[in-house]
């Protein structure tokens, strides 16, 4: 179920795998996805998919500074690429993967889940029939379920690409996170911390966000315009032409499905999104793979296992102990950073890039084995400021 990054990365994996497979989507897997993706190039590069960028920065800076004195105005350079997706050949290369695989251009509005198979009703009445599903319709499915949480951390965002009076950012630049505060006056000081993620498009041409991390209640669209506005104020710049904005909301912390449901999910559906971060398609592109193996492999068992016995292979394999303790810590951190104010904040991250880069983009990525993580996380409580260490043990 569904056309987004992650239906059409498990689809292309399973028909690779050989297995019959039925495509749902309210939309077309050709309709160009709504959301432009970055990523580091470094895991497309470990996928030997590096080609799939249309942009790629090779200066790439944060700013941790309060921006006031010159000092608080220098940036980080973190010395590894960035790069966005060419969303078309993206969306291409896993087409193509599906090897003609058609969509039935369905919504689905209700699952059934009987002793052997599963059904899937449609709004339209048709009705499909399924060893097992794999719900891939986004983090606002009904059917999977999990743990209650009513407290669910949002990334939010506002951005605009567009053409300036001045530039926003250098040229060929992209800002992972300018967290310089100096546009905000006292009571927003207090407010939930924001940055800047900003990129040069060339031809005069950049993408300007300001971003919240992840916040319960999320930060308003409205705030987030006006953080916008006056951070570029402060620096004279004026915005000249919009040529697109984009509104991003999407949790970060939804928790984990569970396990005893005969129903399986991937991307968004399955919390996939990393909690510290809020990036998924490199977890998108390296898990679908093994995922996909491990169901083909439960599926071709004789006596055919039924849609539950299926799910719980399925679930085990999507999400083995070693992500889910990964996971946790994640979500530990989140929690941690969400009570952070925006100066702790700032000397937090400040602190974060000064690991190693193998660590911290290891951290970003979620490709560090479990017993590194740890050793990561301790190293940086370690050479963090006392303050930024208070807030890690939550004082
Ligand atoms: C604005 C924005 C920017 C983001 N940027 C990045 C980024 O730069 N890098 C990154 O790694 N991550 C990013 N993310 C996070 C994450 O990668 C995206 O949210 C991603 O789109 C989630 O993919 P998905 O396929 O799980 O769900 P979606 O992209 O939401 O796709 C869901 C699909 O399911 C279909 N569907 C929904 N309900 C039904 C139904 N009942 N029946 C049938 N079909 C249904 C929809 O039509 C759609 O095709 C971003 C998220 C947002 C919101």
């Amino acid at each position: 179920m569904g056309a987004g990054p992650a239906a059409l990365c498990i689809a292309a994996e399973f028909v690779q795998q050989g297995l019959n497979v039925k495509a749902l989507a309210s939309n077309s897997p050709e309709k160009p996805w709504p959301n432009t993706y970055g990523i580091w190039a470094k895991e497309l590069e470990s996928l030997e998919m590096e080609a799939l960028l249309a942009y790629r920065w090779r200066n790439t800076a944060s700013y941790f500074g309060d921006g006031l004195t010159q000092e608080g105005c220098v940036s980080v350079k973190h010395d590894l690429d960035y790069g966005l997706f060419d969303q078309e050949a993206f969306q291409r290369s896993l087409l193509d993967k599906c090897n003609g695989l058609v969509w039935q251009i369905e919504t689905v509005e209700n699952i059934v889940f009987n002793d052997l198979n599963t059904e899937v009703l449609c709004i339209s009445g048709n009705k499909y029939l399924a060893r097992i599903v794999v719900d891939a319709s986004g983090h606002k499915t009904p059917f999977v379920l999990r743990p209650d949480n009513s407290h669910i951390a949002q990334q939010a965002a506002y951005g605009i690409v567009g053409k300036f009076s001045a530039p926003p950012v250098e040229k060929n630049q992209f800002v992972l996170m300018d967290f310089r505060s100096n546009h905000l006056n006292a009571e927003e000081l207090k407010g939930p911390p924001t940055f800047l993620y900003a990129m040069d498009f060339g031809e005069d041409v950049y993408f300007v966000e300001e971003t919240s991390l992840a916040f319960y209640p999320p930060v308003s669209c409205e705030t987030l315009k006006k953080r916008l506005k006056s951070r570029l104020d402060r620096r004279g710049i004026e915005i000249k032409e919009i040529i697109h904005e984009e509104n991003c909301l999407f949790p970060m912390n939804l928790p984990l499905p569970k396990r005893n449901q005969a129903l399986l999910a991937f991307g968004g559906s399955a919390s996939m999104v990393h909690p510290a971060s809020g990036y998924m398609v490199g977890a998108l592109l390296r898990r679908a793979p093994k995922f996909a193996n491990e169901l083909a492999n439960a599926i071709a068992i004789q006596p055919p296992l039924n849609s539950l016995s299926l799910a719980e292979i399925g679930w085990e394999a999507l999400w083995p102990k070693e992500l889910v303790y990964r996971h946790n810590l994640y979500q530990f951190g989140l929690d941690r950073l969400m009570s952070f104010d925006e100066a702790r904040l700032r000397l937090f991250f400040s602190s974060f890039f000064k690991l190693p880069k193998e660590d911290w983009f290891g951290f970003l990525a979620n490709t560090l084995p479990l017993p590194r993580l740890l050793i990561v996380m301790l190293k940086l409580f370690f050479i963090a400021p006392i303050n930024v260490k208070l807030g890690m043990i939550g004082l």
